[in-house]
C-alpha cells in the first residue's frame, strides 16, 4: 500500500495516533486492515506499557534500568548499548514497535525537574552516550524516539515557553547531542518538544523540523509530536511534523482535511508526511517477537548501577568496608544503617517514564547481605524528609555505638512537569548528617537524587560520600557493590556540582518569566560557566574517585584528515583492578570567536589492571572541532594551534600537548558594511584599501606620491583603534569622502573578485 492509495482522509488519520499508544490503523470496507497500527509506549529507561488497569502511568512490570542521570556517569557508551538492546528484548516481548527515549535535552540549571531524565550538561557526552543507547535498541527491530526536539530543558511552563537562545548556541549546544545521534545512529523517530524556540511551538517550528532536521541533518524518519504538544495541525503538518500523539484526533483529521480542500495546506505535504508514518509502520512490521530473561536484566541493571556510582568522598580510605569473609574486616564489627532511603530505595523520577519494576532491589538487604558485621537500621527521618526528633535520637544512638554510620540521605522527589525548588538536602537528611557525624567520624553519606544536590557545607564534617543518583531496580545491590568494594568506582560526574545554586551560570534567567526564558549565559552552559568564570565548585564535571589511582603519562597529539588523535598512557598506581575515565578537553587559545576555557572533545572509561599501563588512544573528529559561524551560516573550523588538555575531570587534567589544525576557508565577503579593521585583518582586503587609501588626499583627488593623508593615518596605531570599526561604506557617505561611492563599489568587487 503506498500513499497514493490512501485517501486525504486516510493519509490525515494515520498522522495521528488512535489513542494514548497507538497509530491509527487504516481498515476498509471489504478490505480489512490495510495499515496495522503500531504501538508507542515511554521510555526511556524501562518499557512503560500501559497496565491493562486503565492508569496511564501504570505500566506492567519491566526492568527499570538507571535512569539517564545514572547511566550517563558511567561514561560508557558500550554499557549503554547493552541497555538499549536489552530494552529491544524487552520490547519485543511487549509488542512495542518504538520505545519513547532517549531523552537528550542538556541540563541547563540544576533546578530541571526532567534533569534525571536526561544525561548531561555537556552536548558530546550526552550526544556519544545517546548513540550507542539508539543503536542498541534498534538493533533489534525497535525504533527510538530522541527527545525532546528541542530545547527543552525546563518543566517550567512547559507547553507554552519560548527558550529564547541565540543560534550559535542552539548549533553548538541545544541541537548538538540531536545532531550526532540522528546523523549516527538513524533513530526511527524524533520527538518534538512541547515549548516554543524563539517564539515557535517547536511542533511548528519548520526552520528546525525541516530544514535543519532533514535539509542539513538528512533525517529520514518520522517526526512525532510529545504528548499534547500540537496546538495547529495544519501548522504542525506543513513543518514537517508527522505523527500526532495521542489520539483520536478525529477533529484535527477533519481539519487536515478541510485545509487541504481548501487550499490552505499544500496535498503532497500531507501526503509527504503519510508517507514517512507509513514507513515506519512497514519498517516496525518486520519486528519478530521475542522472550527476556528477567534476571539478566536484573544483573545487567546492576552493573551499570555500580559503574553509575560516583565516590566523591574517601578521606582515609574508609571505603571499601571489608566484605563478609574478608579477614581484615575485624575492624569492622557492626554498622549503623540509617535514612529511609537504605529501605524504601529512591530508584527514579516520577511522570512518564516511571516503570514498574520487575524486582526491587534496597540497600540494607544488600548490605546486611554483604557483611559479617552486625547491621542495625533506624529511618533517621519523617517520609516526608523533614527533621523528626525522636528518629534522630535514635540513629545518634546507633551511630554511636557501631563502628561505621552509613548515611542515606537525597532528595525528597523529582517529577516531570515541575522544576525543583532548590538544591538543598531536604531539612531532616541534613540534620541526621551532621548528628551522625558529629558522634561517628567513620560517616559514610550515600545520596539518592535525580540532580545536583549540594554538599556544602555538611560535606566538610564526612569523610565519605557515596553519589548514588537514582539508580533503577537493581541499586540497591549496586551500592552495597561499591560500599563493600566488590565494584571498585568508576562513575564520573556528567554535571557540576556547584557551592551553591546562585553560583550557577544559569541562574539568573531559570526558569524565565511571561512565557520567556532567555539563555542569557549563551555558551556557557555548565562547567564552560563555571571555567569561564575562574569559579570554585564543590565537585566539577568529570570528577569521580577510585578504590585505586591513575597516573598520566605524557599526551601527545597528531592532526589527521579526520581531526585529532591523541595518545596518553595510563598507569593503575594503585592496588586494585580499576577503570579510568581518561578525558580530552581542548581549547584555542587566541581563538576568533568566544569560546569556554575547555570544552570536552573525546573520553574513554579504560579498565587497567593494577600495575599496568593502558596505551590510551582518543580521537576527536574534526567535526567536533568546528564552532558555527553566525555570518557564514554554516559549521567552520577555525586553524591553529589547539591544546588538548588530558585528565581525569575538567578540573584535575594531568598532560596537555598542542597540535596545529588546517582550518576550513571561511573568508567572510568584505562589503560596505565590513568595518575598517575587517578590511584590514583580511590579507586581500588589506592590500586594496591599503591602496585606496594611498592614493586619497582627503579631497577626492588622488595623490601622487602615494602616500595620501589616509595612508599616514591608517599607518598610525591609535588612529586605527579609532577608526578600526567603522564600516566603510560610512566612510564614503562623509561629505567629501575621498572614497566615493563608485570607488566603493570597485573596491568591494575587487575585494571578493
Ligand atoms: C513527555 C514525553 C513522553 C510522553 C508520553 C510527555 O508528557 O514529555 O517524554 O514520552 O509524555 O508519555
Amino acid at each position: 500500500m503506498t500513499s497514493e492509495q490512501l485517501s486525504v482522509a486516510e493519509q490525515a488519520a494515520i498522522t495521528s495516533g488512535s489513542d494514548f499508544w497507538h497509530s491509527t490503523p487504516v481498515e476498509r470496507p471489504g478490505e480489512g486492515i490495510v495499515i496495522p497500527a503500531i504501538t508507542l509506549t515511554d521510555g526511556p529507561h524501562g518499557v512503560r506499557l500501559q497496565a491493562d488497569s486503565g492508569d496511564m502511568l501504570a505500566g506492567r512490570p519491566a526492568t527499570c534500568f538507571p535512569p539517564a542521570v545514572a547511566s550517563a556517569s558511567t561514561w560508557d557508551p558500550e554499557l549503554l548499548r547493552k541497555m538499549g538492546e536489552a530494552l529491544g528484548d524487552e520490547c519485543r516481548a511487549m509488542d512495542v514497535a518504538v520505545l519513547l527515549g532517549p531523552g537528550i535535552n542538556l541540563k541547563r540549571s540544576p533546578l530541571g525537574g526532567r534533569n534525571f531524565e536526561y544525561f548531561s550538561e555537556d552536548p558530546l557526552l550526552t550526544g556519544v552516550l545517546a548513540t550507542a543507547w539508539v543503536k542498541g535498541l534498534q538493533s533489534k527491530g525497535v525504533g527510538a524516539s530522541l527527545k525532546h526536539f528541542a530545547v527543552n530543558s525546563q518543566e517550567t511552563d512547559r507547553m507554552r515557553v519560548s527558550a529564547d537562545v541565540d543560534e550559535r548556541t542552539l548549533r553548538e549546544l541545544y541541537l548538538r547531542a540531536f545532531q550526532r545521534v540522528v546523523t549516527q545512529a538513524r533513530p526511527w523517530t524524533v520527538m518534538c518538544a512541547y515549548n516554543k524556540i524563539n517564539g515557535v511551538y517547536a511542533s511548528q517550528h519548520q526552520w528546525l523540523l525541516t530544514e535543519v532536521l532533514r535539509g542539513e541533518w538528512g533525517y529520514e524518519g518520522v517526526v512525532v509530536s510529545d504528548w499534547g504538544a500540537v496546538t495547529d495541525r495544519v501548522a504542525a503538518v506543513a513543518a514537517g511534523l508527522d505523527l500526532t500523539m495521542p489520539g483520536p484526533a478525529d477533529a484535527g483529521d477533519k481539519e487536515l482535511v478541510a485545509a487541504v480542500e481548501d487550499g490552505r495546506l499544500d496535498p503532497a505535504l500531507l501526503k509527504r508526511n503519510a508517507d514517512r508514518v507509513r514507513a515506519l509502520i512497514e519498517n516496525a512490521a518486520t519486528r519478530q517477537p521475542g522472550t527476556y530473561d528477567a534476571d539478566a536484566h536484573h544483573a545487567l541493571a546492576r552493573e551499570i548501577a555500580g559503574r553509575a556510582i560516583v565516590l566523591l568522598k574517601n578521606d582515609g580510605a574508609l571505603l571499601p568496608l571489608p566484605a563478609a569473609g574478608d579477614s581484615a574486616g575485624k575492624s569492622v564489627q557492626s554498622i549503623a544503617v540509617l535514612g529511609e532511603f537504605a529501605r524504601t530505595p529512591r530508584y527514579q523520577g516520577g511522570g512518564s517514564s516511571q516503570i514498574t519494576p520487575t524486582m526491587l532491589d534496597d540497600a540494607l538487604t544488600e548490605i546486611t547481605a554483604a557483611t559479617s558485621a552486625t547491621v542495625r537500621f533506624t529511618p533517621g527521618y519523617g517520609t516526608d524528609g523533614a527533621p523528626d526528633a525522636s528518629l534522630l535520637d535514635e540513629a545518634v544512638g546507633l551511630a554511636r555505638s557501631s563502628d561505621v554510620a552509613l548515611v542515606f540521605a537525597g532528595s525528597a522527589f523529582e517529577t516531570e512537569g515541575a522544576d525543583r525548588d532548590g538544591i538543598d538536602l531536604p531539612a531532616g537528611h541534613r540534620e541526621l548528617i551532621e548528628r551522625v557525624a558529629a558522634v561517628n567520624p567513620r560517616t559514610v553519606v550515600v545520596l539518592s537524587n535525580g540532580a545536583v544536590l549540594r554538599t556544602d557545607p555538611w560535606d566538610g564534617h564526612v569523610p565519605a560520600i557515596v553519589e548514588g543518583w537514582l539508580l533503577g531496580q537493581a541499586g540497591g545491590g549496586a551500592i552495597a557493590d561499591v560500599l563493600f568494594g566488590r565494584v571498585n568506582p568508576s562513575g564520573r560526574l556528567a554535571e557540576t556540582i556547584p557551592y551553591k545554586l546562585a553560583d550557577h551560570p544559569s541562574y539568573l534567567d531559570f526558569p524565565g518569566e511571561h512565557g520567556h526564558v532567555r539563555y542569557g549565559e549563551g555558551l556557557h552552559v555548565g562547567y564552560r560557566g563555571f571555567d569561564a568564570r575562574e569559579q570554585e565548585v564543590a565537585y566539577p564535571f568529570g570528577f569521580g574517585l577510585s578504590y585505586t589511582t591513575f597516573e598520566y603519562g605524557q599526551a601527545s597529539a597528531l592532526a589527521t584528515d579526520d581531526g585529532i588523535e591523541v595518545r596518553i598512557p595510563v598507569t593503575n598506581t594503585g592496588g586494585r583492578d580499576g577503570r579510568e575515565v581518561v578525558q580530552v578537553y581542548v581549547s584555542l587559545p587566541g581563538s576568533m570567536v568566544r569560546r569556554a576555557p575547555r570544552e570536552l572533545k573525546a573520553f574513554a572509561s579504560v579498565p587497567i589492571a593494577a600495575g599496568r599501563t593502558a596505551d590510551v588512544v582518543l580521537t576527536i573528529a574534526r567535526d567536533d572541532l568546528a564552532y558555527w559561524d553566525t555570518r557564514l551560516g554554516r559549521w567552520v573550523v577555525e586553524g591553529g594551534e589547539y591544546h588538548c588538555a588530558v585528565g581525569a575531570s575538567s578540573r584535575d587534567l594531568r598532560s596537555t600537548t598542542t597540535v596545529d589544525v588546517a582550518g576550513d576557508d571561511a573568508r567572510v565577503p568584505l562589503t560596505a558594511d565590513s568595518s575598517v579593521a575587517e578590511w584590514f585583518a583580511d590579507p586581500r582586503g588589506a592590500e586594496l584599501l591599503g591602496q585606496a587609501f594611498a592614493t586619497m588626499t582627503g579631497t577626492g583627488a588622488a595623490e601622487g606620491d602615494g602616500g595620501g593623508p589616509l595612508a599616514q593615518l591608517s599607518a598610525d596605531p591609535a588612529f586605527m583603534l579609532f577608526l578600526g570599526s567603522l564600516p566603510i561604506g560610512r566612510i564614503s557617505a562623509f561629505p567629501g569622502s575621498p572614497l566615493t561611492p563608485e570607488a566603493l563599489a570597485k573596491l568591494i568587487a575587487a575585494a571578493n573578485d
